[in-house]
């Protein structure tokens, strides 16, 4: 009966229901799926003396005071209560405007206390619950406006009481093979565990289950055979006479992804392959091969890009290898009739190469003869609008350029089946990017740094966290903020862009930026996908913490791209231990491999990805802590279903597997 509406059930009026509804809660399936967002492990009790500034813990205590009341400011009380353990251990506790647990307290006998350890010497706990036993490992959903956690408990209670062995879909053989639970006892574990072990194999197990079921239906979508073209490309003395209009010699590996290049597109099976190169180890070259190579086989090919400052930024490079009247920039800012004109010669084939925004080009655009796409940083790019791509009308070559060096196994669940080419060589002369971890007291010192590079010659770029300030965030830099200051006192001429300068101006100060004119670009993010300005030599990341690893990488690279020695500054007030290791893993290594291993032994592939990006939304959230290993085991398990598609011991799977895909009718069906 999991699929009794929430709307039904005893205490759930319209208004809940709406409130629900509103994050896709509707059933007792939904929210059995409906999984914590944390947990507090509350299972191992403490004495007041081993407390940790800032940890979450639980104590036994029995109070020795009685409570009191303090009147603080307006709108602001507090109660506090002396207590202490069975050791004698002194321990205050206190509640901020929470005047009933003045009462709440007991006095004489021992109570849990559950909560936050603050003060110098963690002998203060904040806002505790109070509980009779201890409580274990408490989960914590994600709040749903209007909704108590309480609420949530009780029909979490109620669904897994709903469920049955029906809901089971995987055969005994295969969960004894991969060391799996069952299903329902797994979904019982996320709601109720009894260990963090218990957590980990319930997680491995729902997200086996989540891979495996999104591989089968990426094969019922789009069927094991790659499409076929119509004719194959002809490649002979392509590659001299690209060569001959690069301003460069090209790297050995660049030279490498292209003969890879070259053996794709010289037959009729579309080339479905992924470049993967750190930034700024030229991804761009190579893409531009692809399409010179699709033009001069008389097809059109499309260049997308994440943000418009890339589009322009590929379409101003492009033009050294095609004519003004071969290549047309399709962004979201043009003018209208610059746009419809941009469309039109789309549509009637007069343009041969076309850049433009995802968002525009995906949607919009009607291709004459469509022979090759790139998308241009991929992981941003999500798999179910990848597959819409390949079921127009044409069967175009893809090429996914990525900066994200990911294990196979993962690309090939995020991406499909495809190839992969690595370039794992940087252009010669290139100078590593010198990264240090700057400590407040020396900003003015870095202040000056940046004075002296303005004054010869080289840009800075300076990227917060957060565009304005935030009472919530109170020392987080923002980009505003900081603006505002810096354009008075820094002898240099500052400039500030966030996504939300209009797209004009954006463009003007990109463009001064890329010029000199601007010596300090001021930002957000904005600038964090692939622009290259190859005369800043300083970057500054503020609240650096903020970031993940991948992402303060990327932001790095686009430093260093230059002739001059280049520097990264990470700024940071935070004070966890974690946040330290994690910058010194930045400082120590330039090597984007080995900086996402880490990131992705750390925090796994969902949080390494930046999961809500891409594709990976298809997944609950069981799967965002998944480790690889299980990847690589839904994905052999993934061949074994498939290659046996008519055993009777499958047939649930793929049941499951063909409702979801309906569900989902952005992505097209074979
Ligand atoms: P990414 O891989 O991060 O997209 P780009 O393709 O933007 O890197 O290249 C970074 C910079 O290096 C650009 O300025 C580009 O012109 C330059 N570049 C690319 N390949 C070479 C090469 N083989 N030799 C010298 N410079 C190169
Ligand atoms: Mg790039």
């Amino acid at each position: 009966m999991l699929d009794r509406k929430l709307s039904e059930i005893k205490g759930i009026g319209p208004r809940r229901a709406a409130l629900l509804g509103a994050q896709g809660l509707f059933s007792l399936r939904d929210i059995l799926y409906f999984f914590p967002k944390s947990y507090k492990d509350f299972s191992v009790l403490k004495f007041a003396d081993e407390l940790i500034n800032g940890e979450e813990a639980v104590v036994r205590v029995r109070a020795v005071s009685s409570s009191k009341v303090h009147y603080i400011r307006r709108n602001m009380n507090m109660v506090s209560v002396k207590t202490e353990d069975a050791r004698g251990n002194k321990l205050d506790i206190v509640w901020f405007n929470q005047t009933y647990r003045a009462s709440q307290v007991p006095q004489g006998g021992y109570f849990f206390a559950c909560g936050r350890v603050d003060g110098k010497k963690g002998t203060k706990m904040i806002n505790p619950a109070l509980c009779d036993s201890l409580p274990g490992i408490v989960p914590v959903y994600g709040s749903v406006k209007g909704i108590t956690n309480k609420l949530i408990t009780d029909l979490v209670k109620e669904a897994l009481a709903a469920v049955t062995l029906q809901d089971e879909v995987l055969p005994e053989k295969m969960l004894k093979k991969y060391a799996l639970m069952s299903k329902n006892e797994a979904v019982r574990i996320m709601h109720m565990p009894q260990s963090v072990q218990e957590i980990k194999a319930a997680r491995r197990t729902l997200a086996f289950e989540d891979m495996l079921l999104f591989r089968i239906m990426m094969f019922l979508s789009q069927g094991v055979k790659r499409a076929e073209r119509e004719y194959a490309f002809c490649v002979d003395g392509l590659y001299e006479r690209f060569k001959a209009k690069l301003p460069f010699e090209l790297t050995g590996a660049q030279a490498r992804a292209i003969a890879q290049i070259n053996s794709d597109i010289s037959r009729k099976t579309a080339m479905n392959r992924l470049i993967q190169g750190d930034v700024g180890s030229g991804k761009t070259a190579v893409a531009f091969y692809a399409m010179y190579a699709a033009v001069e086989n008389d097809t059109q090919a499309a260049l997308m890009a994440p943000t418009e400052i890339l589009a322009q930024q590929h379409f101003e490079r492009i033009k050294t290898i095609f004519s003004e009247e071969e290549a047309v920039l399709l962004t979201g800012s043009m003018k209208k009739s610059e746009r419809d004109r941009a469309f039109e010669r789309i549509r009637n084939g007069q343009a041969k190469v076309i850049v433009g925004t995802h968002a525009l080009l995906f949607s919009k655009a009607e291709f004459n003869n469509l022979g090759m796409v790139i998308v241009d940083e991929q992981h941003r790019f999500g798999v179910r609008q990848r597959a819409l791509l390949q079921n127009k009308e044409s069967v175009p070559h893809m090429l996914v350029m990525s900066a994200t060096p990911i294990p196979r196994t993962l690309a090939l669940i995020i991406y499909g089946d495809l190839d992969i080419s690595v370039i794992d060589e940087l252009p010669k002369g290139r100078k590593k990017v010198i990264t240090r971890i700057v400590p407040e007291f020396k900003r003015d010192d870095m202040y000056e740094f940046v004075e002296k590079n303005a004054k010869a010659g080289h840009q800075t770029f300076i990227v917060c966290p957060l565009i304005e300030s935030s009472e919530a965030l109170e020392n987080v830099e923002s980009a505003t903020e900081l603006y505002k200051e810096l354009k008075s006192t820094l002898k240099a001429k500052t400039a500030l862009l966030t996504g939300q300068t209009d797209a004009a101006q954006k463009q003007l100060i990109t463009e001064a930026f890329s010029k000199g004119d601007i010596d300090v670009l001021i930002s957000t993010t904005v600038i964090e996908v692939g622009v290259d300005v190859p005369n800043a030599s300083v970057m500054i990341i503020e609240s650096a913490d903020r970031f993940g690893l991948a992402q303060l990488h990327q932001l790095r690279g686009r430093v260093g791209r230059g002739d001059v020695q280049s520097y990264c500054f990470l700024l940071s007030s935070s004070h966890s231990e974690s946040a330290k290791e994690r910058l010194n893993i930045l400082a120590s290594t330039n090597d984007g491999f080995k900086i996402a291993e880490y990131d992705l032994e750390c925090r796994g592939p969902g949080e390494f990805l930046g999961a809500r990006q891409h594709g990976l939304d298809e997944f609950s959230a069981a799967s965002l802590a998944m480790d690889v290993g299980v990847l690589n085991d839904a994905v052999s398990a993934a061949k074994e279903v498939v290659e046996n598609s008519t055993k009777t011991e499958y047939k649930k799977l793929f049941a499951l597997a063909y409702e979801k895909l309906k569900n989902k009718s952005d992505i097209a069906m074979n």
